[in-house]
This record gives structure tokens, C-alpha cells and sequence, in this order.
């Protein structure tokens, strides 16, 4: 296994990094061109639903204003605007993407920020995008947990299809979050869990995989501490995300050795824990999966796995690799 300088030996290294706003932004690159009438990407993938099928489910990735949040992690601001674009332009995007995707039963609405952001999507849009994704069984969306409130309700009210929420936790370890800059408490996440179920809106949580200054066994934990959690507090579905560089601050915490990015054994071992557990779905964001292998040997086994256990919620054998005498 790949280890590293514990989580408090590296707190104490790096006190002096003010991980603030302005430190965070200021090592970025550029942002890509993009269009506020189009989508900047589209897709349909398989994924296992609330039934146990494995149904098709669309994802629209809109373009939107730069989200107000500056995680340290994040990396979304790149197909973002720097100005809120025009009321229609919203509903503009999901009518062009859904002319031109397969059918899909569900559909995931990305925006690079919050969806309840009212400087993002405007209320004005909302009855049009309800309109326009009707036919759809399931709606997921994804906000900033302190952006959960009246405006869910008013966008739930609307709609034909089941709304689901999907709320960034990152950790529960409570100094990381601090440091990740997400401006959250797990009281927040907490709160607005409760918010939304209280409501009959289901919700889905996003979990770091070892975030910065984390060895990899650490990041195993707080991962699987951060499952415990969010089932415990009603989360129905749980996605874990390996974190990775590429947005510059994490750049910058790479080339200190303040972050490595995990290992792909990690996460089988993180989505079996959470399997495990019986409690709701679990997912690996399998997304660029080979930047956390390093054997070519196993790669193909390990991906097909993951995959499996996504699809299935089971746990296949294990993949045997001599890489797991490292
Ligand atoms: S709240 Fe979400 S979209 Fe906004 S900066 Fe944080 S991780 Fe990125
Ligand atoms: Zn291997």
C-alpha cells in the first residue's frame, strides 16, 4: 500500500498554507471557452436504480456561473461563466441536449455549482426545465448543502418526475472539510439531509477519496467513516470520487507532497466496505480510472470489478496481481 505523512503530521507541516479563497483561486490555469446555450458535454450511462434495475440515466452538464463555493478540490469552474448567463438559457441547453440524446429513464442535471443557486439557475426557469423533463421517472440534481431549502420545494412542486438531491459531504473528518475550504459543517450536511427527507426528497452524497493530506490508509478511513455517516443520517445513494489533481491548488499540494492520488485497490476496497454495509447504493466514480493504476497487469480486472459492483452491488473475487505485494 501507498503511505504517506499522517493526516496530523501533515496538518502541522502545512499550517502555512492558508487555504483561503484567494490562495486557492489564484493558482488556477485558465477557464475553457463555452457556450451559454449549449451544454458543455452530454452523455447516457448505465446505472443500477432505486428498483435494483440497471436502467439507462442521462447527464447534462450545464453550462452555468462559476459556482460562489471555492473547494480546494474542485475543478468545475472550468466550463463555467463568469457572469450569471440569461433567464431561458437553462432550459435552452436541456431542449437541445434532449433532442439529440438516446431515452434514458433518469436524468442527472449538472450545473458546476449549486441547481438551488439562485444566481445560477434562475426560479424564472424552473417551469420550463419542469416541462421539459417530464417524461423522465427520476431528476437528480446537485446543490451546495447550504443552498437546501424553500427553493426544493418550489422546484419539487413543479416537477412530474421524482427529484432527487445530490450533496457534496467530501469527509466527515471535521479539520479536512475546514481545510477543503467547502465552507460546510456536518451539522449542515446533516441538517439539510433531514431537510430533504422530511420533504420526501431522496438524497445521494459524493465521498472523497483520500482528499490532500491524507495517506492512503487514512483516506481508506475517512472514507469509510463518511459512508457510516451519510447512511446514518438518511442518504440513499453514496458515490465515491478518487480525488485527483488538475485545477492547480491540487497541483501545487502534489508537487509538495501534500497529495498522491489514491489507489485504484482503495477504492474496490472503500466501494466493498460500503456494499457491505447493505444500507443504500454505493458508486465509484470510475471516471479516468487509470490515473489511480499503476499495473497494467490488473488494470482491466480492477475496472471491470468496480464496474460490477457498481452495477450489482455484489462483491466479485478479488483481481490476483502480484502488484498487491507492494
Ligand atoms: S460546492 Fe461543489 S461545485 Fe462548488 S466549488 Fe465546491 S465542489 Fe465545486
Ligand atoms: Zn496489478
Amino acid at each position: 500500500m501507498l503511505t504517506g505523512r499522517s493526516f496530523y503530521q501533515t496538518m502541522n507541516e502545512t499550517q502555512d498554507i492558508l487555504i483561503s479563497d484567494q490562495w486557492i483561486v489564484s493558482r488556477r490555469g485558465g477557464k475553457n471557452s463555452v457556450d451559454p446555450r449549449r451544454p458543455y458535454a452530454m452523455l447516457v450511462e448505465k446505472e443500477r436504480a432505486i428498483t435494483g434495475e440497471t436502467e439507462d440515466t442521462a447527464i447534462i452538464f450545464l453550462t452555468n456561473r462559476e459556482c460562489a463555493f471555492h473547494c480546494l478540490m474542485c475543478d468545475l469552474w472550468k466550463n463555467t461563466t463568469d457572469v450569471t448567463i440569461p433567464v431561458g438559457a437553462i432550459p435552452d441547453q436541456i431542449e437541445w441536449a434532449l433532442e439529440r440524446m438516446q431515452p434514458a429513464k433518469h436524468l442527472k442535471l449538472y450545473n458546476s455549482g449549486s441547481f438551488f443557486d439562485g444566481r445560477a439557475i434562475p426560479e424564472e426557469d424552473y417551469p420550463r426545465i419542469a416541462s421539459l423533463v417530464s417524461h423522465f421517472e427520476t431528476v437528480i440534481v446537485e446543490s451546495h448543502p447550504k443552498l437546501i431549502g424553500d427553493r426544493c420545494l418550489q422546484f419539487r412542486d413543479m416537477l412530474k418526475p421524482e427529484l432527487h438531491v445530490a450533496l457534496g459531504l467530501e469527509t466527515v473528518n471535521p479539520d479536512l472539510l475546514l481545510r477543503l475550504n467547502k465552507r460546510m459543517t456536518l451539522q449542515d450536511f446533516t441538517h439539510s439531509v433531514s431537510f430533504l427527507n422530511s420533504h420526501g426528497i431522496r438524497v445521494r452524497a459524493f465521498i472523497l477519496l483520500r482528499p490532500p493530506f491524507l495517506t492512503e490508509e487514512e483516506g481508506i478511513y475517512w472514507a469509510e467513516r463518511s459512508f457510516d455517516l451519510a447512511f446514518r443520517v438518511g442518504v440513499e445513494c453514496c458515490t465515491v470520487i478518487p480525488v485527483r489533481e488538475g485545477n492547480g491548488a491540487m497541483d501545487h499540494l502534489l508537487a509538495q507532497g501534500h497529495f498522491s492520488r489514491p489507489d485504484i485497490r482503495s477504492l474496490e476496497t472503500v466501494l466493498e466496505y460500503g456494499i457491505s454495509l447493505n444500507a443504500g447504493r454505493v458508486f465509484a466514480d470510475l471516471w479516468d480510472l487509470n490515473l489511480f493504476s499503476s499495473c497494467p497487469e490488473c488494470f482491466d480486472g480492477r475496472a471491470k470489478r468496480l464496474n460490477e459492483m457498481n452495477m450489482n452491488q455484489i462483491l466479485p473475487a478479488p483481481v490476483e496481481c502480484t502488484c498487491l505485494q507492494d
